[in-house]
């Protein structure tokens, strides 16, 4: 009897993908579908999802049918596993009946390993027919989190994959997502019908992401400067209205940064083309709205800025997480004005169902804390999402690398505490913060004229600070409970028993430092040195050899790979088997290319 030994699963990550070592939770999700469980993965964007079934799809008997919801993205992947000479296949709405028929013909000939498609695709009764011919090894559910009603997209064509279990029951189902509520995750668990599922649930960390936020002054002087100072980089800039995407799209073009627009107000057609120009580095900065995003697989994206404040804590997490895909240091910039606060608190006051308003009101008040909490932002996001542990100072975010000082600022508080209670002393009823600080800097407003708040004693006495500057020691009050705001949609203030006992026993009161200048540093490369002349060039070699195969540049290489090589200069193919992201088909295809031209560039 001849005895193979199987190689490892290491030894496998390395042949097909080149990697060196899996990433957290990987190892044991891809053993256990081999061991033929039910698994739910619950993984950040960047975990790396993907590779969860791609592995297992290699070593396990059958094909293994992917679901996905999105159809941009299936050729992405199956691209990128083309690359990586793994056989493997898309069947959606885009192809002809003739090339359908051709890809059926190369699945029934065995020639396929994984095929995607989108749940209604599947779940047709004809299509199904045709499935259960096939021999399947996995059911593998992207984006599974669309089969929830709580989940933040819901899609009516997922309920149908209920019946997977049922159809094919002895077939293994793994349902991955990057959305990590307690209600979401029993849903798709209950939804599938997973069998005893094991449960892998990464942290939500990504700690090559380094948030910053800076108050919003001159915001496109904001943007220019932080675009120009890394121009090779790519990124995406968030903005809440279509206008502004175009606006700045425009402006940047204008000065001389390649930028597109993407918005749902744009024809499909051309959304289509930007999003491509984008993710084949034709542009380097797309401005859009929160229509982009979900399907955009490209890993280098070095940045992420957002040019308004966004809805929710959740919102900004899923956007932000779109930066560092390949695990490369990364930028997360907020541009926070209260303007941008005040015009969303207004369009939450136009929703009609008072209920959605709550909620959207918790959310942006809870959005506006972290934008102007001088804690380490890491840790408010982990928090968001039930994580408590983590190291502190995190090292990579504004208020960890450069802490804001705090002062005692015993005499501002008390004279914002005494214009508080003197408005309501004098006029029966309580306002809302601009106003209150409006008096105290002694502004002639519409409503200070009208309620005769000019002559209170209290008009007048704070310019010592700029307006932003007392708002955001009034947010601070406000979470540090010496005010009180009320619920609804005038915010008014009242002064709780902690304010009343400090402005009576003269307490002293320390505060933050109201954020003040520009501060666009840059997080330190954590990778190390490596020769960016160099780097551009394999960039540059990277993007001809990806634009002769028509396929964006990342699935060549990614940029982790990249850097990894300028550090390294393999000059022999062992060397560069050697790097990570050079698997078999890689080394087979581009290891003369690359070293060859290493070997140039090496004086
Ligand atoms: P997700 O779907 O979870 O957002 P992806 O599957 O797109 O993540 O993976 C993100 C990136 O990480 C991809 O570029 C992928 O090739 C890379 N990747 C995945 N697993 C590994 C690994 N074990 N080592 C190195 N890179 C990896
Ligand atoms: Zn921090």
């Amino acid at each position: 009897m001849i005895t193979t030994t199987k190689p490892s699963l290491e030894e496998a990550l390395k042949t097909h993908f080149g990697y060196e070592a899996f990433r957290p939770h990987q190892r044991l999700i891809v053993q256990s579908v081999l061991d033929r469980r039910d698994v739910l993965a619950l993984l950040p964007t960047g975990g790396g999802k993907s590779l969860c079934f791609q592995l297992p799809a290699l070593l396990m008997e059958g094909i293994t049918l992917v679901v996905s919801p999105l159809i941009a993205l299936m050729k992405d992947q199956v691209d990128s596993l083309s690359a990586n000479g793994i056989p493997a296949t898309f069947i959606n709405s885009s192809l002809s009946p003739e090339e359908v028929g051709r890809r059926l013909v190369a699945i029934r000939q065995g020639k396929i390993r994984l095929v995607y498609m989108a749940p209604e695709r599947l779940m047709l009764p004809a299509f199904l027919e045709e499935v259960q011919k096939w021999t399947v090894g996995l059911i593998a559910i992207d984006e599974a989190h669309c089969i929830s009603w709580w989940g933040h997209d819901f899609r009516p064509e997922y309920r149908q994959l209920s019946q997977l279990r049922n159809i094919f029951p002895g077939v293994p189902i793994m349902a991955l997502t990057a959305t990590a509520t307690d209600r979401v995750r029993k849903d798709i668990i209950e939804q599938l019908h997973l069998r005893q599922p094991r449960q892998e649930v990464a942290s939500f960390n990504r700690p090559n992401l380094t948030y910053r936020v800076l108050p919003k002054r001159d915001g496109y002087r904001q943007l220019l400067t932080f675009l120009k100072d890394r121009p090779q980089e790519s990124g995406i800039v968030y903005c809440l209205s279509r206008k502004t995407c175009e606006e700045l799209a425009r402006d940047l073009v204008e000065d001389g940064i390649a930028a597109l627009p993407y918005h749902a107000g744009l024809e499909s057609a051309i959304r289509g083309k930007n999003q491509e120009k984008f993710l084949r580095d034709d542009v380097r900065v797309v401005c859009a709205t929160i229509a982009f995003g979900m399907g955009v697989h490209k890993s280098n994206v070095r940045f992420v800025v957002h040019f308004n404040l966004p809805r929710n804590i959740e919102g900004y997490y899923q956007e932000t997480g779109r930066a560092g895909r390949d695990g490369l240091a990364s930028d997360c910039l907020l541009l926070y004005s209260s303007a941008d606060a005040a015009k969303l608190s207004r369009f939450i006051n136009e929703k009609t169902d008072p209920n959605e308003r709550k909620v959207a009101a918790r959310q942006l008040s809870e959005m506006m804390s972290f934008a102007e909490s001088s804690v380490c932002r890491r840790k408010i996001l982990l928090n968001y999402f039930g994580e408590t542990e983590g190291a502190l100072p995190c090292g990579g975010c504004d208020n960890c690398l450069e802490p804001r000082q705090n002062f005692d600022a015993t005499l501002p508080a008390q004279k914002l505490l005494s214009c508080v209670y003197r408005i309501k002393e004098r006029s029966g009823f309580s306002v809302g913060l601009t106003h209150t600080v409006d008096v105290l800097m002694g502004h002639a407003t519409e409503k200070i004229q009208k309620w005769g708040h000019a002559s209170l004693s209290t008009y007048g006495i704070g310019t010592e600070f700029k307006k932003r500057e007392w708002l955001s020691l009034g947010q601070e009050m406000i979470r540090k409970e010496y005010l009180a705001q009320s619920q609804d949609d005038f915010k008014t203030l009242t002064i709780t028993a902690k304010g009343v006992g400090a402005l009576k026993q003269r307490d002293p009161i320390t505060l933050t430092k109201p954020l003040s200048s520009l501060r666009p540093r840059r997080r330190k490369e954590v990778e190390g040195g490596f020769d960016s002349n160099l780097f551009n060039s394999l960039k540059a070699l990277r993007k001809e050899l990806a634009d002769e195969r028509n396929v964006p540049a990342y699935i060549i290489f990614s940029d982790a790979t990249l850097r990894q090589m300028a550090r390294e200069r393999p000059t022999t193919l062992e060397q560069f088997r050697r790097l990570s992201g050079v698997g078999q088909r890689k080394l087979a295809e581009f290891g003369e290319i690359f070293t060859t031209h290493v070997k140039r560039f090496i004086p």
